[in-house]
């Protein structure tokens, strides 16, 4: 309607002056008719024109302040004044105009205040929810404080009671060990063993808890030392070798050439890591094999990455049990007690490293676990060179299975040896039987259960010629002497780390049979303790010897009388009849021309016992351990041993004083260097050989610490825990060695 409207007051309004003008001109002929002006037209024309003009002036300036206003108006609403409003008093058309904006304002005005009163709704929301999100964020880092001080107190808790457990479970290990010392029956002995396995495993399982507890606290550290790479992972697989054997598992260890010997980096967790892997892939393999193998990955200017693989033919795990598996206290379906701590472990300790344990499993088909990790190159100029000793020998392998095949054929060449291979024992023993040329050695690996088929091989190397070097999957000193027996000239685990490998085969290579030094000559052995009866007689048939066995003392007579050696090896303790008794007897039964030479056998005798021995009869005591070389030099003593002087008078001989100031510092290092590595057995055995040092030239103080640190060494899981009595032991040989140059200055003088 107002539209329809608006063109019509326009047309009004341009036309209005003109109206006005005529209506001016027709007033002024009716109020002044006759006049000059009312006739003359042209006049009044002129005057309506003026009129009309003046007219429009003062209604275009109306126009044009009414308008100014609107624009004001409409300027201050489109700057969201609302407020403003336009004037009221304008013309109509304009006042209109004015009324639309004056509308439109008030309409704006209410819109923004009914924003406004929304936006101070929410700002009010929104600071309510801030203060609400503060409140929150602060009880929640109280919370946290609250728990990590928890955290810090529980693992202290965790310390303390670990060590509490850790103290009467080493003495259980401890006094488990004094035990299987004394005479056993087999049922006492499996009694003992479950004993020495439970207490074994709890103290894992409590070291387990206690590293958990420390990397979860923060207060695990890495440490940084250069090692051998060999060493490590040949340490951890001899290690855990005799359980894979047990099982008759393949264990195999393969570390690629182009990874780098020396490294620098956490040995210890390395171990450790590697030990848990190793160890759960042969926990869950019941048949096949579980291959390690080490590779190098990537490498840049600062580390060398290395891959390590832990594959076994087990159980496997399926995918919903992996994925939860790295987190603490999980254990799959098929778990076999443990603290289901391990594997979080390793992972922990591979992250920290800067690296990482990844997981590939078939449930039925078996698993790999990958470990990729940093170290540091730390090769040195004067490191030694490959050891060329074997260079250009030939040598013939069976070994039917392939991945062993290839780990050993990969030193063996690493070595320079040239390499025939083969994987039956037929194909070996036709071309043993047919070859011209025969090669420097036979190396032969098998499992226990295939040794039947072996004998041809071993007839074909009748009289070591080739010698056949046997590595046997097996712990079982009967397997060995059985392979000893049937003609191998050696037989070694197959576990062996590849120095000792390397040493056997060019011993074997430079040796023949004619230089077996005892051979074809008879010895009697009595040891209660089958283990070391074992070991005994291996090496006593590594010499050569033909060997008789006793269990005890009595036994050991009887066999004396009905065959007279001429060796005789007797431990001292030993049921029913002991060995010093053994030896009166014996020697009052054999005739004055046969008198066996008598060599009596311990781990460890008190003065008071070596001279009931000596008076007994016995010729010499041999202290455990002994190697092959020193039982040989018991049984046939060189001329200058035999006018060995008594341990009584050493202390005035300067030539043993001389040979004691050598030794002492020669076996203070194989100590040394076994707490380096860790190495609990090997430190046991050094401070053992250190004992038996100490105890023969009458050092009182050393035996003393040798004695305790021995004792320590039984109880302790790790070398570290032994520190200060190794300490003690340090400081007596040091002690030792100053009086020994006094000595020998005084008998210089
Ligand atoms: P545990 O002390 O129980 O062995 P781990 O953390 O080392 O703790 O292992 C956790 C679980 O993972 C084991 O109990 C077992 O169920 C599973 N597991 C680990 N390694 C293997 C493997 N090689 N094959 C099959 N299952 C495995």
């Amino acid at each position: 309607m107002k539209s329809r409207l608006t063109p019509a007051i326009c047309v009004f309004w341009m036309i209005q002056p003109w109206l006005l003008a005529g209506l001016l001109v027709g007033l002024l002929r009716w109020l002044m008719p006759g006049s000059a002006l009312s006739d003359n037209p042209g006049a009044l024309l002129l005057l309506a024109g003026a009129l009309a003009m003046v007219l429009s002036i003062w209604l275009g300036l109306r126009l044009s302040r009414g308008l100014a206003h609107l624009a004001q108006a409409s300027h201050a609403l489109a700057q969201g004044r609302v407020e403003q409003r336009a004037p009221s008093d304008l013309s109509a058309p304009l006042h209109a105009v004015a009324e639309q904006l004056n509308q439109l304002a008030r309409t704006m005005g209410q819109t923004q205040e009914h924003h406004n009163r929304l936006m101070q709704q929410s700002t009010t929301r929104l600071k309510a929810e801030h203060t609400r999100l503060q409140t929150l964020n602060n009880e929640m880092r109280a919370a946290l404080l609250q728990t990590q001080a928890a955290a810090e107190s529980q693992s202290a808790l965790f310390a303390n009671l670990s060590h509490e457990l850790r103290t009467p479970l080493t003495g259980i290990l401890g006094y488990a060990d004094l035990l299987r010392r004394s005479a056993l029956d087999p049922e006492q002995e499996q009694y003992l063993d479950t004993l020495d396995k439970s207490a074994r495993g709890l103290l894992t399982m409590i070291n387990d808890l206690l590293d958990w507890s420390r990397i979860e606290s923060g207060r695990l550290r890495l440490n940084e030392e250069r090692f051998d790479i060999h060493e490590v992972v040949e340490n951890v697989t001899t290690l855990l070798a005799p359980l894979a054997y047990q099982k008759d598992l393949e264990l195999v260890r393969i570390v690629y050439h182009d990874v780098p010997r020396w490294l620098s980096g956490d040995a210890q967790r390395l171990r450790q890591i590697l030990t848990n892997l190793l160890s759960n892939a042969i926990k869950f393999t019941e048949v096949g094999e579980v291959v390690v193998r080490i590779m190098q990955g990537d490498a840049d200017e600062r580390h060398v990455w290395l891959d390590f693989s832990v594959q076994d033919t087990g159980v496997g795990i399926s995918e919903a049990v992996q994925a939860r598996l790295f987190q603490p206290f999980q254990q799959a379906g098929h778990s076999q007690g443990g603290s289901g701590l391990g594997l979080s472990i390793s992972r922990r300790l591979a992250e920290m490293m800067g690296g990482e344990i990844t997981l590939q499993s078939e449930p039925k088909k078996g698993s790999i676990f990958k470990a990729r990790l940093p170290f540091r190159s730390a090769g040195r100029a004067d490191d030694p060179p490959p050891d060329w000793r074997m260079r250009g020998s030939k040598v013939w392998l069976l070994e039917p299975h392939p991945t062993a095949r290839l780990a050993l054929t990969h030193w063996l060449s690493f070595w320079g040896v040239e390499v025939i291979s083969f994987d039956s024992p037929q194909g070996l023993a036709e071309r043993l039987e047919i070859a011209q040329g025969l090669p420097t050695l036979v190396i032969v690996g098998f499992h226990t259960d295939e040794i039947e088929s072996l004998h041809p091989v071993l007839k074909r190397c009748g009289d070591r010629k080739p010698p056949l070097l046997a590595l046997v999957a097996s712990a079982s000193l009967d397997i060995q002497l059985r392979l000893r027996a049937l003609g191998a000239a050696a037989c070694v685990p197959k576990s062996i780390d590849h120095q000792a490998l390397l040493q056997v085969l060019v011993d074997l290579s430079t040796q023949t049979a004619s230089q077996r030094p005892l051979a074809r000559r008879r010895a009697l052995i009595a040891d209660n303790n089958l283990s070391n009866l074992r070991y005994l007689a291996l090496l006593a048939v590594e010499l050569g010897l033909e060997v008789l066995e006793a269990r005890d003392g009595e036994q050991a007579l009887a066999l004396y009388r009905e065959h007279r050696v001429e060796f005789v090896l007797l431990d001292a303790r030993m049921p029913r009849l002991d060995g010093p008794g053994c030896a009166r007897a014996i020697r009052e039964s054999a005739t004055e021309g046969s008198q066996p030479r008598i060599v009596a056998i311990s781990a460890h005798l008190e003065p008071d016992e070596r001279r009931a021995f000596l008076d007994a009869g016995a010729d010499q005591i041999l202290l455990k351990p002994f190697d092959e070389r020193q039982l040989l030099n018991a049984l046939l003593p060189a001329p200058a041993r035999q006018a060995t002087p008594s341990s009584r008078l050493l202390g005035k001989d300067p030539e043993m004083l001389s040979l004691l100031r050598e030794e002492l510092p020669l076996q203070r290092a194989e100590l040394d260097s076994a707490f380096a590595a860790d190495a609990l057995d090997v430190a046991r055995d050094a401070a053992h050989q250190l004992r038996g040092t100490a105890a023969f030239y009458h050092l009182g103080h050393l035996r003393e610490a040798t004695n305790a640190l021995e004792e320590r060494l039984r109880l302790v899981a790790a070398t570290d825990d032994a520190r200060p009595e190794c300490e003690a032991v340090h400081r007596a040989i040091a002690t030792a060695l100053t009086e020994i140059d006094a000595r020998l200055a005084e008998l210089a003088d």
